[in-house]
C-alpha cells in the first residue's frame, strides 16, 4: 500500500514538474526531470485540461526545442498519442500553425492521417487555418484528401478564403492529369507500391522515385553487398538501393535484444538524434523501417572505414591530420551539446570516413543516458580506455564527459594508445581514476596543453567545462583555424584507401514481409522515410 502510495506521489510530483517546465518553455530543466524521473513513462501523466500529454502541450506552445526534447528524452513518448478530442500531437501543431513542430513530428514517425472526433484529420486543419507555406509542405507529404468529417466535409472544402481554395486546387492538380493512377495511390497498401519500383536496377535516375518517400520500406528494396561492422547493437551492411542504385550503410538491429536487453530507448534515441540533426560532420538517416524482428536504419556510407580499424593498420597519425580529425569531430559535438545532446561513446570505432577523408559520427546508441558502465566495463579493454572518470564514479556527468573523450581521441591517434593504457582491466580502471596523465614529450607544447586540458580527471576544472566548445576552439591548439572552413567541408584530410566495391552481394534474408502496425512487435514511431 505505501508503496503503492509513493509511485502516485512521485507520479504527481512527476507531472506537476514536467507541466510547469512546458510552462516556462524552458526545455534544460524539462530534460533534467525527464532524466530525474526516466522510470515514469513520460505520457502517464497529462494535463487536466483536455487530457493533453506533454508533446501534445509542447506542440500547442509552439516549442520546437521542448518537442525535440521530449521525443529524445523522454519515456516510451508516444508520438500518435491521443488527447480528450482524440486529437494527435500533429493535429495541434497543425491546428495552432506551427509549421516546424509538424515537420519534426511526422519526420520522427507521427501519422499523417488521423481523424479526431469531429472526423478530421491534420489536413482538415491546415487547410482552415490557411496558412500556405504550411499547404504547400503538408502536400508533399501525401495526405489522404478524400477523408470526410462529421460533417461530410473533405479537407479541401474546410476553407471558404478564395486564395487557399485556389492553392489547394493547384496542388491536387496533379492528380487530374493522371486520375487512376494518384487514385489508386491513395487506396493502394504500402506494400504494393513497392512493388512498384522496378525489380531490376534502372540506375538511369540519380532522384529516389517519389513514391519510394510515401510508402514503406523493406529489406528487399536493397541489395546487401557486405559487412561494414559489427558493434554491440547490431550488424552493419553496405547496400546499395535497388531503385536508384545509391549506396547506404545499413544498421540492423534484432527487436528481441532491443526488447529483451530494455534498450528500446537507446535505440529510440539513436533514430530520433538521427532524424532531426543535419550536420557535415554526424552520418545521415535517410530511412528508419522495421519487419516483424528487425529494426533498419538507412545512413549515408562512409566509405573510408572507421578510424579504430585506421589506427589498428597505421598506428599513429600525423600531428597535423589528428587535428583534421579534431576540428571536424569538435563541430559535431558542438552542435549535439547545442541540442543538449550528450555523444558519450566517442571512440575511434564511432568515427567514419566519408570518400573525401572528413570524419562523421556514427552510433547514437548511447548518446545521452549511457547502457550501464557495467555492460562497458564487461567488453574489452580497447572500450573501457573510453571511459571519463567521473562516468566510473557513477555519480553523474554532463556534457564535460564528450570533451575528456575528445582528449582520449586526440591521445590515441598521436601515440598509438589510450591513456593509462593497460591489458588488465583492474590496472586500468584504476589508472583512469587515480593515474597521473603521462605525455610524451616529443608533441608541440600546445598539443601537449589541449591533452592536459581536456584528460582533467576533475570535470569541473575541464576545459570546455564552462564554456563548452566555445571554450575548447578558444585553446591555443586552435590557433588559426578557421572554423567556416572547417564546416564547409574545405580542411584536407588524406584520401581514404577505399576497398573495390563488392558487386556480388551477400545473400542474406532480412525477412520479406512489411510489418503492420497491428503486429505487437511493432516499435511505435520508428519507421520514417526523409523528407
Ligand atoms: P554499434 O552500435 O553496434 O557499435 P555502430 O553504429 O558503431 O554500431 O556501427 C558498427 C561499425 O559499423 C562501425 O564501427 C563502423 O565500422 C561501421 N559503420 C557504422 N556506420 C557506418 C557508416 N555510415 N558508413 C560506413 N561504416 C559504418
Ligand atoms: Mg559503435
Amino acid at each position: 500500500m505505501n508503496n503503492q502510495y509513493s509511485i502516485q506521489l512521485q507520479k504527481y510530483e512527476f507531472g506537476r514538474a514536467l507541466f510547469d517546465a512546458l510552462d516556462r518553455n524552458d526545455p534544460e530543466l524539462l530534460k533534467l526531470i525527464l532524466d530525474q524521473y526516466r522510470n515514469i513513462p513520460t505520457n502517464s501523466t497529462v494535463a487536466e485540461i483536455n487530457g493533453l500529454t506533454p508533446l501534445h502541450v509542447a506542440a500547442l506552445k509552439g516549442n520546437l526545442e521542448c518537442c525535440e526534447t521530449l521525443l529524445d528524452y523522454g519515456t516510451n513518448i508516444d508520438i500518435n498519442a491521443r488527447d480528450d478530442h482524440e486529437r494527435t500531437p500533429l493535429h495541434i501543431a497543425c491546428l495552432y500553425s506551427h509549421l516546424s513542430i509538424a515537420q519534426l513530428l511526422t519526420r520522427s514517425g507521427a501519422l499523417l492521417n488521423i481523424s479526431d472526433i469531429y472526423g478530421n484529420t491534420p489536413l482538415h486543419y491546415v487547410i482552415l487555418i490557411g496558412n500556405t507555406e504550411f499547404i504547400n509542405w503538408i502536400f508533399l507529404k501525401n495526405p489522404n484528401t478524400e477523408v470526410k468529417n462529421k460533417e461530410g466535409k473533405i479537407p479541401t472544402e474546410m476553407s471558404k478564403k478564395k486564395n487557399i481554395k485556389l492553392l489547394v486546387f493547384k496542388l491536387m492538380r496533379p492528380s487530374l492529369g493522371s486520375d487512376n493512377f494518384i487514385k489508386s495511390r491513395n487506396s493502394l497498401k504500402n506494400i504494393e507500391l513497392i512493388s512498384a519500383i522496378p525489380s531490376q536496377p534502372s540506375c538511369d535516375s540519380d532522384e529516389v522515385p517519389e513514391f519510394v518517400f510515401d510508402s514503406k520500406l523493406s529489406p528487399s528494396d536493397f541489395l546487401v553487398l557486405e559487412q561494414l561492422g559489427k558493434g554491440s547493437f547490431g550488424e552493419v551492411f553496405l547496400v546499395q538501393m535497388k531503385s536508384t542504385c545509391k549506396f547506404y550503410a545499413m544498421k540492423v538491429l534484432k527487436k528481441q535484444k532491443v526488447i529483451t536487453q530494455n534498450l528500446i530507448r537507446y535505440v529510440m534515441t539513436e533514430r530520433n538524434v538521427l532524424t532531426y540533426i543535419k550536420h557535415p560532420f554526424i552520418v545521415g538517416l535517410n530511412y528508419a523501417f522495421q519487419t516483424a524482428s528487425k529494426l533498419f536504419l538507412v545512413l549515408d556510407y562512409c566509405p573510408g572505414g572507421d578510424l579504430g580499424r585506421l589506427l589498428n593498420k597505421e598506428k599513429v597519425f600525423s600531428e597535423e591530420r589528428a587535428k583534421i580529425y579534431v576540428c571536424e569531430i569538435l563541430t559535431a559535438i558542438e552542435e549535439l551539446h547545442k541540442r543538449n545532446i550528450i555523444f558519450r561513446d566517442l571512440k575511434p570505432e564511432n568515427v567514419v570516413l566519408d570518400q573525401e577523408g572528413h570524419a562523421l559520427l556514427t552510433d547514437f546508441g548511447l548518446s545521452k543516458e549511457g547502457i550501464q558502465t557495467s555492460q562497458a566495463a564487461n567488453s574489452f579493454c580497447g572500450s573501457i580506455a573510453y571511459l571519463a572518470p567521473e562516468i566510473l564514479r557513477q555519480k553523474g556527468h554532463g556534457k564535460a564527459v564528450d570533451w575528456y573523450l575528445l582528449g582520449v581521441l586526440l591521445y590515441e591517434m598521436l601515440i598509438g594508445v589510450p591513456p593509462y593504457f593497460s591489458n588488465n582491466k583492474k590496472q586500468l580502471l584504476s589508472n583512469i581514476q587515480k593515474a597521473p596523465l603521462i605525455v610524451p614529450s616529443h608533441l608541440n607544447q600546445t598539443t601537449k596543453n589541449l591533452l592536459i586540458g581536456l584528460l582533467q580527471k576533475n570535470f569541473e576544472k575541464r576545459l570546455g567545462f564552462i564554456g563548452d566548445a566555445e571554450e575548447i576552439k578558444n585553446h591555443e591548439y586552435f590557433y588559426g583555424v578557421d572554423w567556416d572552413m572547417v564546416l564547409k567541408k574545405n580542411l584536407r584530410p588524406p584520401k581514404p584507401v577505399m576497398k573495390n566495391d563488392a558487386t556480388n552481394g551477400l545473400n542474406i534474408d532480412f525477412e520479406e514481409e512489411t510489418e503492420t502496425n497491428e503486429n505487437s512487435n511493432h516499435l511505435q514511431g520508428w519507421s520514417f522515410v526523409h523528407e
